[in-house]
């Protein structure tokens, strides 16, 4: 708005629509006899519901909700479909995520030779000499059981560089090509913080580099993304959340580079997921500058919380613990950032009216990050600053009390004991009875999300849900059993605590009237399931503002 008159007409045509209440419209679209979950406590099941401009218009019986019909109406039997909110995914990294699909080769699959294949494949179709590269591989998901060798990289593609980076994003591999144009061989030093690693009985390299060793790679390989790359990763990322039936998504570490594409992707008609858009502390500055904070924007593409990191990762076991990892009595993990640091970020974000969402993983870390917290509500104290604990894996009681006063949300991951459950052991039976502790925290009266951190964690919701209530992984070991929770929680700690923690409770997250018409359709009702084949339910259709964004 440049002008007095433009900010008028603005603010007229705001009144303008408060004049006529959604009630009078006419829906464009009915669906009904459906089974639907609502999330909604006053009216928990209905049947069908009225869609009129991207929004719930009536949700209620099939009598009550045909009976809006005008002629011309389109009507959608869903025969007895289930139906529950579209899925919020509170913590993942979409838009980073689409640009490395768009790049690499996906190598999440279950034997190393699948993985030569889908090597050679990309292989046959990138010109000889330039870098094929992977990502999603995971050392412990093979069937043969053992990591992959340089031999394997250079007998699947020996004429292009390789590069595989690991899932965690702390290790990858390459074949000999690659070390070559890294300037690597095998009397090079391990650089100071990283680990370059050979064979033990030859003492050759063995294709895996570790941490710091990471960057010899990292300078060498040309990943530029064009801002047209960068839509078209969000585009295709959006294709794939879609079909998993979700509905919004946070970009927990997001740059400006990531809302322009959003922007873009969305004017493009591409974006099929709400995106909230953290932005990664190092770009405070700026934003401050042009006066953004969080809540800019509109329902697709909102400016989320500033993001700050505290600790290490649990997947590679980094994050920082009071009580060190099992098997390994002097390792707590590690700070990557000091207490100080965090608070001087914390409060310029604060006093500017910015929600902080950090990166906390064991009880050390979520402690500093509490007291930083604490701090800056002491000092200044704000109404309702929805403090975000990222992640906030490993908690205690006295831990949950000082959450619970501040009102601050826990993003724990969702998928992990279903998915990483081979890297639970390190964390011991007593300790894994206070992780992912979403009994805990709904017992406390605490707002827990459903995250999966893609690409660390798979962010299928189906998985998420299976993995909450029944604390099992994929080969039948069980993991803080005193955690679990039931099917109706873990429904609505995936849809309406997700909207609590962008602050959009009151447009979406529960199906109804006037609400954001996002849901989703189900092959078979997850209440009615065995709670182990929770993962099986097909996901049918999903609707994102009253638009399908994946059918079938
Ligand atoms: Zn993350």
């Amino acid at each position: 708005m440049t002008n007095g008159r433009t900010r008028r007409e603005f603010l007229g045509s705001m009144a303008a629509l408060t004049v006529f209440p959604l009630e009078q419209e006419r829906p464009e679209l009915i669906l009904h006899n459906g089974n639907i979950w609502t999330v909604n406590a006053a009216e928990p099941r209905s049947q069908a519901v009225a869609i009129s401009r991207g929004r719930f218009l009536a949700v209620g019986s099939n009598s009550d909700v045909l009976n809006l019909a005008a002629p011309g109406v389109q009507k959608i039997d869903l025969g007895g479909k289930t139906v529950l909110p579209g899925f919020i995914d509170a913590h993942s990294h979409p838009s980073e995520a689409g640009r490395l699909h768009l790049r690499m080769v996906d190598c999440d699959l279950r034997s190393i030779q699948a993985i030569q294949g889908a090597l050679r494949e990309r292989a046959a179709t990138t010109p000889a000499g330039e870098w094929v590269l992977g990502f999603k591989y995971d050392d412990t998901k093979t069937e043969e059981n053992r990591a992959l060798t340089i031999a394997d990289l250079d007998a699947a593609v020996p004429d292009h560089p390789v590069r595989i980076q690991h899932r965690g994003g702390h290790t990858s591999y390459a074949n000999s090509l690659a070390f070559r144009k890294a300037g690597i061989d095998e009397k090079t030093p391990d650089p100071p913080g990283g680990q370059i690693s050979h064979d033990p009985a030859t003492g050759k390299l063995s294709g895996r580099v570790a941490e710091s060793a990471n960057n010899y790679f990292d300078k060498v390989i040309p990943l530029d993304f064009t801002r047209e790359d960068c839509r078209e990763g969000v585009k295709l990322i959006s294709k794939m959340l879609a079909r998993s039936g979700i509905t919004s998504a946070t970009e927990a570490q997001g740059v400006p580079e990531d809302l322009r594409a959003y922007q873009d992707a969305h004017e493009a008609g591409e974006l099929l997921y709400r995106a909230y858009c953290f932005i990664n502390y190092h770009f405070l500055d700026q934003m401050l500058e042009a006066g953004v904070r969080t809540g800019l924007g509109d329902e697709w593409v909102r400016v989320g919380a500033i993001k700050l990191v505290c600790d290490g990762s649990i997947s590679e076991r980094t994050a920082r613990l009071s009580v060190p990892y099992e098997g390994r009595p002097n390792d707590y993990g590690i700070l990557v950032m000091t207490e100080e640091e965090m608070y001087a970020v914390g409060r310029k974000a604060h006093l500017a009216g910015w929600q902080i969402g950090t990166h906390a993983n064991g009880d050390v870390g979520i402690d500093t990050t509490l007291r930083v917290y604490e701090r800056l509500q002491r000092e200044s104290p704000r109404r309702d600053p929805r403090f975000r604990l990222e992640h906030c894996t490993v908690v205690n009681d006295e831990l949950i009390a000082r959450m619970k006063a501040l009102g601050a949300i826990p993003t724990p991951f969702s998928t992990y004991v279903y998915y990483h459950g081979e890297k639970m052991r390190y964390y011991g039976a007593d300790r894994l009875n206070r992780m992912f502790a979403l009994r805990s925290f709904i017992d406390a009266g605490i707002r827990p999300t459903q995250a999966s951190d893609y690409p660390p964690g798979p962010f299928e919701p189906m998985m998420a849900l299976q993995s909450e209530v029944t604390r099992t992984d994929t080969k039948g070991n069980v993991w803080g059993p005193k955690q679990r929770i039931t099917i109706e929680e873990a429904i609505r700690v995936g849809t309406l605590y997700g909207a609590y923690a962008s602050y959009e409770e009151n447009i979406k997250g529960s199906i109804e009237a006037g609400k954001l018409a996002d849901l989703v359709v189900l092959g078979r009702d997850p209440l009615r399931e065995d709670p182990s084949n929770l993962i099986t339910i097909p996901i049918e259709r999903t609707m994102t503002g009253g638009r399908w964004s994946f059918e079938a």
